[in-house]
C-alpha cells in the first residue's frame, strides 16, 4: 500500500479488540469497521490527526469537527482528555472529535495560530466557526460541537 498525500490512511486502534487498522481518510464517514472483530472502529471515538492527514479528513467528512489542540507536557490538556473522550461517546455520529498534538504537528498549530493549549476549534465545511481556550468539561464540549 502506498500512502500518497491525496489518500492518506489513518491509524485507528480498535476500541473493542485493540487491533490497529488503517482507514482511508476518504472513508471517514462510511462507518469503517475493524478488520479483526468487525465492530465499529471510529463511532464515538476521538481521532488523532496531524499535518499529514488532517486536510483529507476535513474534506471527506460532512460532520462538524471539533479539534483539540494539545501537547503531552500540558497539564490542563491531560486533564481535559477524559472529558473529550466522554464527549465523543455522547456525540456518536453527530460530530467528529479530533485531537492534534501541537508538538508533533507544527504546521497545523501555526496555520490555526494556536497560542495557548488546550484550544478547541470547531470546523464546519472546512471553515473555522468557533474556538475556545482552556480545559472544558464534557458538557461544554458536547454543546460546542452541537451548537
Ligand atoms: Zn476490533
Amino acid at each position: 500500500m502506498n500512502d500518497t498525500p491525496s489518500d492518506p490512511r489513518l491509524l485507528a486502534t480498535c476500541p473493542h479488540c485493540g487491533a490497529t487498522n488503517r482507514v482511508p481518510a476518504a472513508r471517514i464517514d462510511d462507518h469503517p469497521v475493524c478488520g479483526r472483530c468487525a465492530k465499529p472502529l471510529l463511532d464515538g471515538q476521538v481521532l488523532a490527526l496531524g499535518d499529514a492527514d488532517f486536510d483529507a479528513v476535513v474534506m471527506a467528512t460532512d460532520r462538524p469537527l471539533l479539534v483539540d489542540f494539545w501537547a503531552a507536557w500540558c497539564g490542563p490538556c491531560r486533564m481535559m482528555a477524559p472529558a473529550f473522550a466522554q464527549a465523543a461517546q455522547q456525540l456518536g455520529d453527530g460530530a467528529l472529535l479530533v485531537k492534534v498534538d501541537t508538538d508533533a504537528n507544527p504546521q497545523l498549530a501555526q496555520r490555526f495560530a494556536i497560542r495557548s493549549i488546550p484550544t478547541l476549534v470547531k470546523i464546519v465545511q472546512g471553515r473555522e466557526v468557533a474556538r475556545t481556550s482552556g480545559a472544558q468539561p464534557a458538557g461544554a464540549i458536547v454543546q460546542m460541537a452541537r451548537g
